[in-house]
């Protein structure tokens, strides 16, 4: 199967040569078949598959052989998604085969100032890719005209379900035309989504590209079994040893990400945080960073890594495993995309055994356990040259003083989970490092 024989035009084909793709991956042979019909979509498809461009592509056509007939442009189609980051990244692939069609997209979120968003819709835009939330807001205000939608797209509908949308998306759904054609994109089938398509899809067609969730099988997986308190020496050493450039780490909480970056700037290597904490200005710096190798640790929670696009990605470790073992799915789902090989490790200490068994229960398989022969068996004193251990300081601290600098007010106002922000500590001092031996 290729592209042409989609019946994809000629400007969206040179815009997916100039992507790389050479082929459809099996969601877009599939799907994109089906919305050129005009028929209604259930989509099973995993993060990874190429879901995107499955639903971005047709929708793109379609809407530039039909030109509107009103003059001020209002938004045709429309595509929900569950985070900011996830918007970025479809916004940026719509982008691309719009613009080569003489149509406009737009990004809106919320987070920031609303100001702007409201400038870029009065001036007029083809497709809108939203969160709930925000474009609920904008269609209260009437700032947004949502009656003129032909295509609405629910993008990673499981994760909005989880993150608390289902009102917002339900209300949005009421400023929309009842004639439409709704595509729905899950990784999971839960009784709450089948409910939502019933209430928004006309007879949808139904596909599903992957196994109901099975991860990846481009991911080669594996458990470490340590201490909780031997965890951040663990990672270090995985990281150090195998001269990992480029790592995504997943931590269960946002103090935990921050502590567990602190460990690692003292130990030398250079991470940085991720999560709902910070302003998206510095998740949008951090994430560029990370992506051009300046960064090579970036430790997230499990809703900031949502829909984080990052291509080739080598290594995915879960320093906690995650409450829901649906994530694990999501998380590992990372790496290993569109065809590349990833590794996914996981260090379980004996209090998250039960949630290891709810996992592998999942998954149907067992992961296979590793042992680290030249880890050492007592914990090692943390043997770090002052140097080293002052240059970390000083990158954190400045760090955490642009962080500051750049925190939105919705985000200043977010209650640390205990004590002081992490943020707004003072650094540690080299001379109060208690059993730290420093060299
Ligand atoms: P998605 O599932 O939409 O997040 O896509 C996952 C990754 O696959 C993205 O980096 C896309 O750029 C890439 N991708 C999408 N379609 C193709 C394709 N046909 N061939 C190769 N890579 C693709």
């Amino acid at each position: 199967m290729s592209f042409e024989s989609l019946g994809l035009r000629a400007e969206l084909l040179s815009a997916i040569a100039s992507r790389g793709y050479t082929e459809p991956t099996p969601i877009q042979t599939e799907a994109i078949p089906v919305i050129f019909e005009g028929c209604d979509l259930l989509a099973g498809a995993q993060t990874g598959t190429g879901k995107t461009a499955a639903f971005a592509l047709p929708i793109v056509q379609r809407l530039a052989e039909h030109p509107p007939r009103q003059k001020r442009r209002a938004p045709r189609a429309l595509v929900l998604v569950p985070t900011r980051e996830l918007a970025a990244q479809v916004s940026e692939q719509m982008n691309n085969f719009a613009r080569r069609l003489a149509l406009r997209s737009t990004m809106i979120y919320g987070g920031v100032t609303i100001q702007a968003q409201i400038e870029r819709l009065h001036r007029g835009v083809d497709i809108v890719v939203a969160t709930p939330g925000r474009l609920l807001d904008h269609a209260e205000r009437g700032t947004v005209n949502l009656s003129l939608i032909e295509f609405l797209v629910l993008d990673e509908a499981d994760r909005m379900l989880d993150l608390g949308f289902i009102d917002a998306i339900k209300a949005v759904a009421e400023y929309l035309p009842a004639k439409r054609q709704t595509l729905l994109f899950s990784a999971t089938y839960s009784q709450s989504i089948k409910q939502l398509a019933d209430q928004l899809l006309d007879h949808p067609r139904r596909i599903e590209v992957a196994r109901k969730n099975i991860a990846a099988d481009a991911v080669t997986q594996a458990v470490y079994e340590v201490e909780r308190s031997r965890k951040r020496e663990m990672i270090s050493f995985l990281i150090r040893q195998g001269g990992w450039n480029q790592v995504l780490v997943f931590a269960r909480t946002r103090y935990g990400a921050d502590k567990l970056t602190e460990e690692l700037l003292l130990d030398g290597i250079k991470a940085a945080a991720i999560h709902s904490n910070k302003s998206q200005s510095i998740r949008t710096r951090t994430l560029a960073e990370f992506k051009r190798g300046e960064v090579r640790v970036l430790v997230a929670t499990d809703v900031a890594a949502r829909g984080l696009d990052i291509e080739h990605l080598p290594h995915v470790v879960n320093y906690d495993l995650p409450q829901v073992p649906e994530d694990y799915v999501h998380r590992i789902g990372r790496t290993g995309r569109a065809g590349e090989e990833g590794i996914a490790l996981s260090l379980v200490c004996p209090e998250e055994r039960p949630l290891l068994v709810a996992i592998e229960k999942l998954l149907k398989n067992t992961i296979p356990r590793r042992t680290l022969a030249e880890f050492p068996h007592v914990a090692a004193k943390r043997s770090v040259r002052v140097k080293e251990i002052k240059q970390a300081d000083k990158l954190s601290k400045t760090r955490k003083a642009k962080d500051r600098q750049a925190q939105t007010p919705a985000s200043k106002n977010t209650t640390p989970r205990r004590g002081k922000p992490v943020a707004e500590r003072p650094a540690p001092k080299t001379g109060r490092r208690g059993s730290r031996s420093v060299r």
